[in-house]
């Protein structure tokens, strides 16, 4: 099976943001898979001609606590089933919430590769506030601006070092 990385992470933190910026900049195709759940997506992106898959998890944004749980449950499980790498991002103008927490305490259990990717990171004062993320305690921890593109270029670097 193809090399997939799934982003996961509670909502707006820029998942997608950043799902997009993969595909578009890397003239990668979204598949139109008949059969795939709305909650997802998935594409092909291009880093340095090394080519792997990529979901975007969370498409569905509940407004309930409940379901906001199962949502995050479900983004977890799939990106251990499917995923050969898990992008986990959090944002850094909101800060740590305890939902990054939840998701982090099973994402560590992962067998899978993590990597922190703490987005937002739009300029050095921000940078400075995001060094709270590393208490997550991940081992590769990188910060990004999905919106500019910065920080991107190490972190894809890392991720396709494992192709
Ligand atoms: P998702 O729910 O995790 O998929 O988050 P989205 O990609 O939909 O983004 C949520 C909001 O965060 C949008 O308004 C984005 O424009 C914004 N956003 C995403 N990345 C960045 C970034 O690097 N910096 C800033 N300042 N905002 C961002
Ligand atoms: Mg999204």
């Amino acid at each position: 099976m193809a090399f997939t990385v799934a982003i996961v992470g509670r909502p707006n933190v820029g998942k997608s943001t950043f799902f997009n910026r993969l595909l578009e900049q890397r003239k990668a195709i979204v598949e139109d898979t008949p059969g795939v759940t709305r909650d997802r997506q998935y594409g092909i992106a291009d880093w340095n001609g090394k080519n792997f898959y990529v979901i975007d998890t969370g498409g569905f944004v509940p407004d309930s606590e409940d379901v906001f749980e199962t949502e995050i449950r479900k983004q977890v499980q799939v990106a251990v089933n499917e995923a050969s790498a898990i992008l986990f991002v959090v944002d850094a103008a909101t800060g740590m919430t305890d939902l990054d927490d939840a998701m982090a305490d099973v994402l560590r259990r992962s067998t899978k590769p993590v990597f922190l990717v703490v987005n937002k990171v739009d300029n050095n004062e921000r940078l400075l506030e995001a060094s709270e993320f590393y208490s997550l305690g991940f081992e590769k921890v990188f910060f990004i601006s999905a919106i500019s593109g910065s920080g991107t270029g190490d972190l894809l670097d890392e991720v396709t070092g494992l192709i």
